[in-house]
């Protein structure tokens, strides 16, 4: 098989271990930064407040706005209270949310963000920021929102709910396979990929028999770590597209909407996507990796359709629409008929 491929590696400081909460000061301290803002969501709020304090004259604020999607008007408001605090950088605490607000901070001061993850999105690992305006949600690529520096504390994901802790599992490993199948895949980005999905669908089941279970947690991050730097380094593809687009116009749950649409898109693009089924295959055990991940989702109680997440039948075209008006990447031909069968598989809960 002849090969081609470009690969640009991003650059990417890790902190990994439980307690490295504790590690935030000197990372901080060590990027020369001495007036942060601590952005997280409310319910991550009582970390943000240790970390404020750990920061000491260090730390310039507090914010605990964040929201998914990041809706303009709370980044517009984050952008203005780091301008009044003559913040230099920001801590992100949380998920995919707070993690977004740090981006869209740095996006528009070009100030540097710590991240610190709560959950398994991934977000920290790329240079992506998205921004939700009148229920549309763009995204884009700037390499100043990349998190200079991403502290990972297994500790910190104990408290996330079950479901939470699947469903944003599953949201990592959909980077994963879109991530091998993308028309910028490359060898070492596919082994991160194949490793990090490997991780977590062994991870996934320990996690959910027992939540305060260390290792188990501390092997679903390793996995979301690998599997974010996928996301980062690679062009996204429908399933993405789709869960945006689900997310941004009809504000679905992100994590449980990747959960849902994944198995679909996956079984869709299996046949045009051989050597991503292999990967997956060898990962997973199975020559049937979205059979296998509709069942793994199954066994332990993620919602299994877009219905029971509360979209409505009718909204079924509006997506189809929104999600075929510009051209994307995706390994199999995908028209509007085709995204909007795919669309009533997935609110219907019925794997083909
Ligand atoms: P989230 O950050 O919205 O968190 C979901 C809920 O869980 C929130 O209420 C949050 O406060 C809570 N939570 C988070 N961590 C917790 C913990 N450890 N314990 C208890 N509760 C916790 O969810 P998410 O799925 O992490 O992120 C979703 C957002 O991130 C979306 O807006 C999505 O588009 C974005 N995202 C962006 C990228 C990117 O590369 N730009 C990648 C993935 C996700």
């Amino acid at each position: 098989m002849s090969r081609e491929f470009i690969y640009s590696a991003l650059p990417m400081r890790v902190v990994f271990g439980a307690g490295s909460l504790r590690q935030v000061p000197a990372e901080v301290a060590a990027l020369g930064l001495s007036r942060v803002l601590v952005i997280s969501g409310p319910r991550q709020e009582a970390v943000a407040k240790q970390v404020f304090a750990s920061l000491g004259s260090r730390a310039a604020g507090i914010l605990p706005t964040a929201r998914e999607h990041v809706p303009a008007a709370t980044a517009a408001a984050a952008c203005e209270l780091a301008a009044s605090l003559g913040a230099d950088g920001c801590v992100a605490v949380g998920g995919g949310s707070s993690i977004g607000l740090g981006k869209a901070i740095a996006k528009e001061l070009g100030l540097p963000v710590v991240a610190v993850p709560t959950t398994y999105a991934g977000s920290e690992m790329t240079p992506v920021w998205g921004l939700t305006t009148d229920g549309v949600k763009r995204t884009g690529r700037d390499p100043r929102v990349l998190p200079v520096s991403v502290v990972y504390d297994p500790e910190l994901t104990v408290s996330m709910p079950t479901e939470l802790s699947v469903t944003s599992g599953f949201n990592a490993i959909a980077h994963a396979v879109e991530g091998l199948y993308a028309p910028d895949a490359s060898p070492i980005v596919s082994l991160m990929a194949e490793e990090g999905a490997r991780a977590l669908v062994t991870a996934l089941p320990a996690v959910v028999r027992d939540g305060h279970d260390l290792d188990a947690r501390a092997e679903a991050q390793h996995g979301a770590w690998l599997c974010g730097a996928v996301l980062g380094a690679t062009t996204m593809s429908l399933h993405h597209k789709l869960c945006h687009a689900l997310g941004g116009t009809l504000g679905l749950p992100h994590s449980a909407t990747h959960t849902v649409v994944l198995p679909h898109v996956l079984a869709f693009n299996a046949p045009f996507a051989a050597p991503a089924v292999a990967a997956l295959g060898r990962a997973f055990g199975t020559d049937d990796p979205a059979r296998y991940l509709w069942d793994l989702a199954d066994s332990l109680g993620a919602p299994g359709s877009l219905c029971e997440l509360g979209m409505a039948f009718t909204d079924i075209d509006r997506i189809a629409d929104a999600v075929t008006a510009s051209p994307y990447a995706n390994p199999r031909p995908a028209g509007r008929e085709v995204v909007a069968a795919l669309l009533r598989s997935a609110w219907e809960g019925a794997l083909g």
